[in-house]
């Protein structure tokens, strides 16, 4: 399709420059390269919502690479299957933020937090378990919500999907601007 070189000068990293594409529901679908991107969109089979700041050229014109793209027709989904509660998932559920602070970081300065703590009788799954950073898990300690005077912004919840089974990617590596659409869902 003749669109071979990125703007010159201004070479973009071909995985940041990917899109991300939703169905007409928004819902996301998965994660394709920015030729792939381009071809839908030239097929008028999606229409763009969101653009990266990078430039692909053709002989004639350039383009502005798409990072969101919107399906126009729905595409049905075979239902969701059951994900596993591991730790790794609960990080990828609160997208490496602590679910107290908000805050997010690196996966190695992260920890589970029982919301009602294990002593109190708090189960080890996806209703009682949140992210959170050592900081705020040490101030909460062995206390109920209301005794540590903390607040949780989300109550946790046995996610449909994660990104990175679907999409394979982590929250932490995609651009903001996908993350209103990656949480949508979650
Ligand atoms: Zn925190």
């Amino acid at each position: 399709m003749g669109c071979e070189s990125s703007e010159r000068g201004k070479a973009f990293n071909e995985i940041q420059a990917r899109a991300l594409v939703l169905n007409s529901s928004y819902e996301p679908l998965k994660v394709v390269n920015w030729q792939k991107a381009l071809i839908l969109w030239f097929q008028d089979k999606v229409e763009i919502i969101e653009v990266h700041d990078a430039f692909a050229r053709s002989v004639y014109n350039r383009f502005q690479l798409p990072s969101v793209i919107r399906l126009k027709k729905y595409v049905r989904i075979r239902e969701h299957p059951k994900i596993r509660f591991s730790r790794e998932n609960v990080y990828i559920r609160d997208g490496h933020r602590c679910q107290y602070c908000m805050r997010k970081f690196h996966p190695k300065d992260l920890t589970l937090d029982h919301v009602v703590p294990a002593s109190r009788g708090g189960c080890k799954d996806w209703t009682n378990i949140v992210t959170a950073c050592r900081p705020c898990n040490q101030e909460k300690a062995n206390q109920t919500l209301d005794e540590a005077q903390i607040n949780l912004r989300r109550l946790p919840f046995e996610p449909k999907w994660l990104p990175s089974l679907r999409l394979s990617i982590s929250p932490i590596d995609a651009p903001d601007e996908w993350l209103t659409f990656l949480k949508r869902e979650a």
